[in-house]
């Protein structure tokens, strides 16, 4: 291959030399030639470099120049042109001499009698475009309103798509020179939207011109004008103020902006176009770099875990009263346990009235207090009710009832709600409503309780004093029993919502554009509706919609609001729906994401919960939405919100979705919905799990930010009886520490420790001998308040509390702070945990894995030139989640990393481990999405799935002990090695929570469109046609 390759590119050059030799008399050399070149060319890498250095880039033109006329010699002219211009710095010297003009010339309209000739002066003309300075050229010249014609007239004469090559090159000439901005004004100024929406609308029944249609949707998605978001400002609507304001990073910067500022939009629409004129031959020695990541840590030093206590042990004793079971005796360890957790004793404040939804009249309503917030919502249900006093709907109907009426009318209440569904609404069920309860679940959900959960948001604080509970948390979610496979991907869905998009702009009079939810509206949310438009909710916990605006009859864009003190992280959502008609299919479209892509492209379905349904008896969430898809949108994202990168868009999400009860009220969610009230009712219930011979602890580690209490639990078994050997194997029990939901938006992962701590309350014997052989501390929740605000990310200190915990600040960030105390305090009394997990949610992958720490293998991947034999490492973090992979249906150990990558340095894992010396430590993701391997391949993760999860890491934590304590430590890494195999599987994952996704955004999935190039920022030119460039080519 070496030698063939050698002997093209030096015949190539010889070439060359004769072809610059300008015989006068050698016309058929020098066609002859052309012609080998043509041939020759595209197999050497170097051949553009070599063709302007022998000045054979003059030649080719004059001799194009002297035979217009002449199809026979063009030809092979031509392709040779298009060879050169592979090589930016040709293209633009190309230029310079009259390429682009020299190309129109030959490229023509429509006639019946077609040679190859267009087609290849287009390939060469496309190449040759795709120097910028060659595209402003075009633009001058006025060339943008040729080939629109030129396209035009191809697509009305050539009606049995003959020339479907010819049609795609003059998109491929308009997609580059509408790389510029210049480019794309031109487009616009010549109508082209139109043009290209009305021909690709006459394409797309025949699915042959499917690269047309794709490729002009490229075009227009790319001039498609940038919009601003119809908000005031990206910072969230809910402001906290903070006790005090970080020096530096994103918050300060929030902070010290002065507050005329417009951080919606900036000068960001456009890239600065320079053209880059300068030779880039040396980009071909820059192509190496695909196999390093310099976000892998590379110095050994950071690498090898060090003990590094900050803080006495004076001070570290505080935390000695949350390990009552290292020290104290069994008398008071028994006393403890029959007089209840500190936690469940702590006198739990009430905010003020909380009010649920209940059919009382509305006069039943007290007076809210004083807001302490800037929104007042108390008075805005006030508002409401009185103005709706004689109302339609159901949820008009469910005035908002301060509780203090009394749990016990609830149930009464929803019955009279059953009935009005009866006679009014549910076709199904017609008139024998009134029977209907609100379902019995306490055998389906034991844990769950509506009273005790109305008695726990009692306490809870939310920033913006949420005083609604949203149905779903009240009456409680029972996992439905059937299948909810990953959705399959409907062809051309994402072609046909960006042509609604792009209708948007053509046919304009279709436009509503009402706004029908404003948070940033006093008077929010009471709209003015005609009945027209849905009703939308989102003012209680958890939940973060901040703006519906109707954009067409049954088309809701929706605008998802910021982190608390950010101005970005939009991604979960949760809200409420009504005044709906049955049967008609809705569209939303969630309009500010953040991600480049989201699993919703690749089957994930949001979640819905129909209260109607939940009074029928099926109170469950279900992943519900068709006509999924998730692409770039044309809102222009500011600067201030990417941490200075311009010219960024935000993302759809876009779903449609209908609805099968009059009357009703629904929920919709990006997953299922877990606050922290629901949290604070499952450790209540937890408690009545309790037996003499389970020790059970819930302290309050800290209060948060917000004034909400973080809870820490623990959990063993009670000791045999006082004798010695009993206490000495109490306090002797290996510790687990688990910690969950640092990340808001990753409701799965408390579904996940919800499995865990229920099964080990449990009275299996797993369950038993688990107790028997571990203290579990559980932090089951380290962001409240970012739970209880609807925030995605961040807690309300506005940062990602996970990349604290290097030096957690006691009063930012208390719950990592007392957190990382307690594990502090651990290694301080040589009781470092055996195995430290964090459970997390990830948004972009599938089923669940694990992230580790090994020092080997980060070696390995980084390449650091240290030898990796001389270090030595126990290979005992590989355990686990090999035991999970065998046991755990959802678990994949391909997905599982060990690698630690210097943005993770201050994760709760790489601290726990570099710090604390804990050798097993981990985060555990858990899938939004789904499985696509194992028992639960190809179906969607439900909480039952989630809870199994978290059940079953406690099983491997127990094959864990079996394998641990039967041998000696020498023993230990030779039968590790042998359940792990082989050891050199890591798959390097680039980002802990959201790795590079890599299924690109593609449109080529939807056609054999060689041609597509992967979705770039605009201005940015990416290689493509790979297989006619050289690697290395790239402009
Ligand atoms: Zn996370």
């Amino acid at each position: 291959m070496l030698i063939f390759c050698s002997g093209v590119q030096s015949s190539a050059t010889s070439l060359l030399n004769i072809a610059t030799k300008e015989l006068p008399s050698s016309e058929e050399l020098m066609l002859q030639v052309h012609a080998l070149l043509a041939k020759v060319g595209p197999k050497d890498r170097k051949f553009g470099v070599k063709a302007r250095l022998s000045g054979a880039l003059n030649v080719t033109m004059t001799f194009i120049k002297q035979n217009l006329q002449n199809p026979k010699v063009l030809l092979p002219c031509l392709q040779v042109l298009r060879v050169y211009c592979t090589n930016s710095v040709n293209a633009v010297s190309l230029g310079k001499n009259g390429a682009v003009e020299l190309l129109f010339k030959i490229v023509a309209p429509y006639s019946k009698k077609i040679s190859s000739l267009p087609k290849v002066a287009l390939d060469a003309l496309g190449s040759v475009l795709k120097s910028k300075t060659n595209a402003r050229r075009a633009v001058d010249g006025g060339f943008v309103l040729v080939l629109l014609s030129l396209y035009v007239d191809w697509h009305r004469n050539d009606t049995r798509h003959r020339h479907m090559l010819i049609r795609k090159g003059l998109l491929v000439c308009l997609r580059n020179v509408i790389n510029i901005k210049l480019g794309r004004k031109a487009f616009l100024d010549a109508d082209g939207m139109k043009i290209l929406y009305n021909t690709s609308t006459e394409c797309l029944p025949v699915r042959t011109l499917d690269p047309l249609v794709n490729t002009s949707s490229l075009i227009m998605r790319k001039c498609f004008p940038k919009n601003r978001l119809p908000l005031p400002t990206i910072r969230s609507s809910f402001n906290y103020q903070l006790p005090h304001v970080p020096a530096a990073g994103p918050v300060a910067q929030l902070y010290s902006l002065s507050p005329g500022v417009d951080d919606v939009v900036d000068e960001s629409d456009d890239n600065d176009e320079t053209e880059a004129d300068t030779d880039t031959e040396n980009e071909e020695n820059e192509k190496d770099d695909g196999n390093t990541n310099d976000d892998i840590e590379t110095d050994l030093n950071k690498l090898h875990p060090q003990r590094k206590l900050t803080g006495s042990f004076e001070e570290l004793r505080f935390y000695e009263r949350f390990f009552l079971e290292l020290s104290g005796d069994l008398h008071v360890l028994q006393v403890q346990n029959i007089m209840g957790s500190p936690l469940i004793k702590e006198r739990v404040s009430c905010a003020g009235p909380i009010i649920v939804p209940t059919a009382q009249p509305p006069q039943h309503v007290s007076p809210p207090p004083a807001p302490l917030t800037a929104l007042d919502l108390d008075s805005i249900h006030l508002t409401e009710d009185q103005n709706q006093g004689s109302s339609e709907g159901l949820d008009q109907d469910l005035g908002r009832v301060s509780l203090e009426e009394g749990g016990a009318s609830i149930r009464h209440i929803l019955g009279e709600i059953c009935a009005h569904c009866g006679s009014e609404g549910a076709e199904d069920e017609p008139g024998e409503g009134a029977v209907l309860e609100v379902p019995d679940t306490a055998l389906l959900l034991p844990l769950h309780d509506p009273d005790l959960y109305v008695e726990m948001v009692k306490g809870t604080k939310s920033v913006p004093q949420y005083a609604e509970v949203a149905y779903p948390d009240y009456f409680g979610h029972v996992a439905p029993t059937f299948r909810e496979p990953l959705l399959e991907r409907v062809y051309g869905v994402q072609r046909s919502k960006i042509f609604q998009d792009i209708e948007r702009l053509i046919h304009p009079n279709d436009i509503v554009d009402k706004v029908v939810y404003d948070l940033d509206v006093p008077t929010c949310p009471v709209i003015e509706n005609n009945g027209e438009s849905l009703r939308f909710n989102s003012q209680f916990e958890s939940g973060n919609l901040r703006k519906a605006v109707q954009v067409r009859k049954h088309e809701y864009d929706l605008i998802l609001n910021s982190d608390i003190n950010t101005n970005h992280y939009h991604q979960w959502f949760y809200f409420e729906v009504s005044n709906m008609r049955v049967g008609t299919l809705y569209r939303f479209n969630i309009i500010n994401c953040e991600k480049s892509n989201s699993q919703s492209n690749y089957g994930m379905q949001v979640l819905m919960y129909s209260v109607q349904e939940a009074i029928r008896g099926r109170p469950c969430w279900v992943r519900t939405g068709s006509d999924i898809c998730y692409y770039k949108n044309h809102f222009a994202r500011s600067s201030l919100s990417t941490g200075g990168v311009k010219g960024k868009s935000y993302f759809t999400l876009t779903f449609s979705a209908s609805f099968s009860h009059k009357d009703d009220v629904c929920y919709f969610a990006y997953h299922y919905p877990y606050t922290y009230s629901t949290l604070k009712m499952h450790l209540r219930k937890l408690e009545a799990l309790r037996t003499p011979q389970i020790y059970l602890r819930q302290d309050v580690l800290c209060e948060t930010l917000g004034g909400n209490v973080c809870p820490l639990i623990t959990i063993t078994a009670m000791p045999g009886s006082s004798s010695t050997d009993n206490i000495y194997q109490l306090r002797n029990r290996p510790l687990i520490f688990l910690s969950a939901r640092v990340h808001p938006g990753e409701t799965n992962a408390s579904w996940v420790m919800k499995g865990t701590m229920e099964f080990l309350m449990g009275s299996s014997l797993l369950a038993v001998s688990l107790r028997e052989a571990f203290i579990f501390k559980i932090v089951p929740m380290l962001n409240p308040d970012g739970v209880i605000n609807g925030n995605h990310r961040c807690s309300l200190s506005g940062e990602d509390l996970n990349r604290q915990w290097q030096s957690p600040h006691p009063e930012l960030h208390p719950t990592i702070y007392h957190t990382k105390n307690l594990l502090q305090y651990l290694a301080h009394i040589q009781r470092a945990p055996l195995v430290f997990c964090d459970y997390h949610g990830h948004s972009r992958k599938k089923n669940v894995f694990m992230y580790g720490c090994s020092l080997k293998e980060t070696v390995w991947q980084s390449n650091i030139s240290a030898s990796s034999t001389e270090l030595q490492e126990d290979l005992g973090y590989r355990t686990l989640p090999k035991i999970l992979s065998q046991i755990a249906p959802a678990f994949s150990l391909s997905s599982c990393s060990f690698v630690v990558e210097r943005s993770k340095e201050s994760t709760a894992r790489v601290v726990v481990w570099r710090e604390m010396g804990v050798q097993r430590s981990y985060t555990m993701e858990s899938t939004l999405c789904g499985c696509d391997q194992g028992k639960y391949k190809s179906l969607q993760i439900g909480t039952r799935e989630l809870e199994e999860m978290g059940a079953q890491f406690c099983v491997a934590l127990l094959r864990l002990k079996r394998i641990t304590g039967l041998f000696n430590h020498q023993h230990l890494v030779d039968m590790e090695t042998e359940i792990m195999g082989s050891i050199c599987t890591t798959t390097y994952v680039l980002e802990e929570d959201e790795p590079d996704f890599l299924e690109a955004v593609d449109y080529s999935a939807e056609s054999n469109d060689d041609d597509i190039e992967p979705e770039n920022e605009p201005g940015t030119d990416v290689p493509e046609n790979t297989d006619q460039l050289e690697a290395g080519q790239t402009e």
